[in-house]
């Protein structure tokens, strides 16, 4: 008799309130046949705290590859299997992804219980535009491919979303400072459903002066505002400096006519031609 298979559930699990949980994560915790988990004593403390009994195996960064396989064996007989990490969304800047492509590759079913994830509800207290973003995860630790990471996203519009440590948050507000300027908009996102829940709202130049004089405590997440599209557009202009008779007078000198030349400059200020000519005139 064929066996079919079982199915991965991807539990996301609580960032910092054991309450956020739903009765389905419950649910589905107490139904499979085994959890993997990231760390098995982060998630034997959860179960504890709600009761649950059921085997637990490890699924790290560690042995991903050697354990996904074995994971996919036990789906294939039929088992069902739930996968969490330490806290929030599994696969998200946490161990998932790979068995996701494994479980996939090997026509097994993948299903979501879904929960917390910091990333979004840093974003949605950030008072930043919520309507395009990205991702961002954490920043890696080598300087140049930080610092290569940072510079591809200088130009960039939508807000954007960074995981960072606490010992490591000021040296990444500086070289995020140096790409994107002092004057940049984020927002610091700390200890997120905990107690001491905190969203700082500030310049990137501020944020510094500030770690300065406090360290940072607990766990961040970086919201970060795009770049103003009107940026580009406020850059001088080659003619700013130059009154309006002047400026008429040099698209003479390059061969239009003086009715041309009035209106090629009113184009330029964005104003009526009428106001360049009478201007033009006035002392004439
Ligand atoms: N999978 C998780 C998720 O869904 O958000 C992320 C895991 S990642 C290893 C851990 C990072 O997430 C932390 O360094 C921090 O940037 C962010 N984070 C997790 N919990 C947080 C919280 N309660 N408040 C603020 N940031 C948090």
């Amino acid at each position: 008799m064929e066996t079919t298979y079982g199915t991965l559930y991807l539990c996301a699990t609580p960032i910092g309130n054991l309450s956020d949980v739903s009765q389905r994560f419950l649910n589905t915790l107490n139904d499979v046949d085994l959890i993997a988990a990231e760390d098995t004593r982060v998630t034997l403390k959860l179960l504890n705290y709600f009761n649950i009994k059921k085997q637990l195996t490890s699924y790290h960064e560690h042995n991903k590859a050697e354990k996904g396989q074995q994971l996919v064996e036990i789906l294939k007989q039929g088992k069902n299997i739930a996968l969490v990490s330490d806290a929030g969304t599994p696969a998200i800047s946490d161990p998932g992804e790979d068995l996701v492509r494994l479980c996939i590759e090997n026509d097994i079913n993948v299903t979501t219980i879904p929960g917390c994830v910091a990333a979004v509800n840093a974003l949605i207290l950030s008072g930043l535009s919520t309507k395009r973003f990205s991702f961002e995860g954490f920043l890696s630790v080598n300087k140049r491919h930080r610092k290569e990471h940072l510079k591809s996203l200088e130009n960039d519009t939508h807000t954007m979303i960074f995981y960072e440590a606490p010992h490591k948050l000021t040296y990444t507000l500086a070289d995020m400072a140096e790409v994107f300027g002092q004057n940049r908009r984020i927002a610091l996102v700390r200890e997120l459903t905990k107690l001491h829940e905190e969203v700082l709202r500030l310049t990137l130049g501020e944020a510094l002066q500030k770690f300065e004089v406090d360290k940072p405590r607990g766990e961040y997440v970086i919201v970060i505002e795009g770049k103003n599209p009107d940026e580009e557009g406020q850059e001088e202009q080659w003619w700013e400096a130059l009154s309006v008779i002047e400026h008429v007078d040099e698209y003479i000198s390059k061969g239009q006519s003086s009715k041309e030349a009035i209106k090629s400059v009113a184009d330029d200020r964005g104003v009526p031609k009428r106001d360049i000519y009478n201007e033009y005139h006035r002392d004439r």
